[in-house]
């Protein structure tokens, strides 16, 4: 058994600690204590933003200097387990602020940004780690704009070049993510780097940090907390390996394991099998029609939320099969076997011709919950957005607000509102967005509370309540995901309790159980609070969600016992995960989070489907304070969402 040098397997166990204001660099050891209890990716990070902000209190600006953002990496990333190329990105984010009084809220507490994480494919990740870190933690604002190299011989804070940048309207602005990408390559030949794009730099509470010309730090907005740190890049190179606890182990069960996420993927009956070919545009059908093991279908959102089910000529054009049409080779994320859900994808000809990547579900999703049924559009709007540095899905939120206000007649004295199903208005929503152009461009590259309060100043009461409809979909959080929320009371929970914020989707998903026929209140919010523990550890592990396997079974802690030296129980194991949840809940409930936050539900999430296999259900109030009642109680918290004190451990 011979150690990367400094005892610890697996892990490189170096952390970097970068302090901007100072222009200082400090390597460590990583903890092996907080290794062992939080496990890796997002579990560390969640514990090292919290010792961070801790003697600070509520971080009441998420864009302040104090805000700590994390880039890193877990144990098994860059070996040999399927999917184990995916990184994680923490920090307090900006989309979750929401510190004024708000009158169209009931209950309305003030919400400093919520402990955010965001988890990202591609190469970075794994190249990070042959760099030599673990974790990359990134404190303080810089004077000028900043670059960070890191490398196996040091991590280095480096002037931005004028090349990262261009005029646009008279300011200097970030250049396209892909241009930062490609000048950075070429000075580094074989590097991998992770940018902020022009919304970033602007300031655009969604802005995505964007690797490899497509892989993203999505939900949250980590574009604007890196651009507040007048940090525009992160570029990794280097070669170096892990070594293994027992290497000998580790073969021979990574292999196991390799052939079971093999023939999963290659049995017909599992939901994996979808994915080589389709990647996640197979839940497109499932969410329409019901095709791909489903039900029924009749929850892809449509309208902004207002509906589950629509034209089946028109979704057609943008169905499943439509995006396959268009699909080329796989372009998958490092490390990925088997699974593979990426395609390369191209349109060859109108408007919108060009290559690029397939969209994915939720981003499909939620613009044909914008009306919008046109594919060639959607396939340019996403490559628009991995260029601009937008996240596509929280986009896709504010956009069909807007579409929604603009259609009531509420956005009249504002140029170049988005109309529902329009794709040019879109395609021009999102750059104004991007560069904060014009009236319309300014107002909704900001929260929707903001949005809220400056369309309704001086409006009537009766207006003020409409204007809020519209836009309270995506209030204090990240907006719903692309599973239309009447439909699912357990989603809907899961969408309500995730630590990320309203509206995320990743943390856990009860779909296929609720299909299956899961209800009743305590079995909802049992199932949803340990995919939430679940969750926790996978991004703790540097695995993809669509690792097929389970992480608790003996084979599994076996490999990673015979990658880290960790011995874990499935008990132990598990215990990480609710450590991980707690830590962030709590770090959460001081930054305002509790009850009322979880139990608020928008007023158009109340009116019933009008059509569609789920036709007559809404979101019922009594029903859903019911399932948070068991799920406070299945996690020892308070009645209020609050996390007792003996819930936080592993100090
Ligand atoms: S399944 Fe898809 S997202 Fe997951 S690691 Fe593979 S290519 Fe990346």
């Amino acid at each position: 058994m011979a150690s990367s040098g400094n005892g610890f397997f697996g892990y490189t166990g170096r952390w970097a600690f970068v302090d901007l204001t100072n222009r200082t660099v400090r390597t460590l050891p990583a903890d092996p204590v907080i290794c062992r209890d939080y496990v890796g990716g997002r579990g560390v990070q969640a514990r090292l933003i919290y010792d961070h902000l801790r003697p600070i209190g509520p971080l009441r600006d998420p864009l302040a200097p104090e805000n700590r953002l994390i880039l890193g990496t877990a144990a098994p990333n860059d070996t040999f387990i399927p999917t184990a190329g995916r990184g994680s990105c923490s920090f307090i984010s900006p989309m979750t602020r929401s510190p004024e009084p708000a009158s169209w809220v009931p209950g309305h507490k003030p919400l400093h940004g919520l402990l955010t994480h965001s988890s990202a494919g591609g190469l970075f990740p794994n190249m990070l780690k042959r760099a030599g870190l673990d974790q990359l933690i990134v404190d303080g604002r810089a004077d000028r704009p900043v670059r960070i190299l890191v490398t196996e011989d040091a991590v280095q804070i480096i002037e931005a070049e004028d090349e990262l940048f261009e005029t646009v309207d008279g300011r200097k602005v970030a250049r396209p993510a892909s241009v930062i990408t490609d000048f950075l390559t070429a000075k580094y030949p074989g590097s991998s780097t992770m940018c902020l794009g022009p919304a970033g730099w602007n300031g655009v509470a969604f802005a995505c940090l964007t690797g490899d010309h497509h892989r993203n730090f999505g939900r949250g907005g980590a574009g604007a907390v890196m651009a507040s740190k007048n940090l525009v890049a992160v570029t990794a190179l280097g070669k170096r390996q892990i070594t293994y606890a027992d290497a000998d182990a580790f073969q021979k069960l990574s292999k196991e394991l390799d052939a079971q996420v093999k023939a999963h993927v290659g049995d017909p009956g599992w939901t994996a099998s979808f994915r080589p070919a389709t990647g996640t545009t197979w839940w497109l059908d499932r969410a329409f029609n019901g095709r791909y093991l489903g039900k029924q279908g009749g929850y892809l959102p449509w309208h902004n939320f207002d509906e589950g089910w629509f034209d089946p000529a028109a979704y057609a054009k943008v169905g499943t099969d439509a995006f396959l049409a268009i699909s080329g080779k796989p372009k998958v994320c490092s490390r990925c076997r088997h699974v593979m859900c990426t395609r390369s994808a191209k349109v060859e000809s109108g408007t919108y011709a060009g290559e690029g990547v397939r969209p994915e579900f939720e981003t499909i999703a939620l613009w044909i919950n914008c009306c919008l049924t046109d594919r060639d559009a959607i396939f340019h709007l996403n490559r628009l957005c991995n260029e601009l540095g937008v996240d596509t899905m929280s986009f896709g939120g504010v956009t069909a607000g807007a579409m929604d206000l603009e259609e009531k007649g509420l956005l009249k004295s504002y140029a170049s509102a988005p109309k529902f199903g329009d794709a040019p208005s879109m395609i021009r929503f999102l750059e104004d967005i991007a560069y904060r152009r014009g009236d319309t461009g300014r107002l909704f590259a900001r929260h929707s509370d903001a949005v809220i309060a400056e369309i309704g100043a001086g409006a009537p009461a009766a207006d003020l309540e409409a204007i809020a409809r519209c836009v309270l979909t995506a209030y204090g959080g990240l907006g719903y995901a692309g599973i239309e929320p009447k439909a699912f009371p357990g989603m809907f929970t899961a969408y309500g309790t995730s630590n990320r914020g309203r509206g995320d989707h990743t943390y856990a998903w009860t779909i296929q159980a609720e299909e299956g026929g899961l209800e009743g209140a305590e079995k909802l919010a049992l199932y949803v609070a340990s995919g939430q523990v679940g969750k926790a550890l996978v991004d703790s592990l540097g695995l993809c969600d669509f690792f097929p396997e389970s992480i608790t079974t003996d084979l599994f802690l076996g490999l990673y016992r015979a990658l880290t030296g960790f011995e874990y129980t499935p008990e132990s194991m598990n215990a990480c995960g609710e450590r991980i949840w707690n830590l962030e809940r709590h770090f959460n409930n001081i930054q305002g989070r509790d009850r009322a936050y979880d139990a608020y539900v928008p007023p158009k999430l109340t009116v019933p489907l009008t059509a569609g296999a789920h036709k007559g259900q809404a979101v019922n109030l009594e029903y859903y304070r019911e399932i948070l009642d068991a799920y406070y109680a299945h996690y020892g918290w308070t009645a209020d969402g609050l996390v007792p004190p003996e819930k936080i451990t592993g100090f």
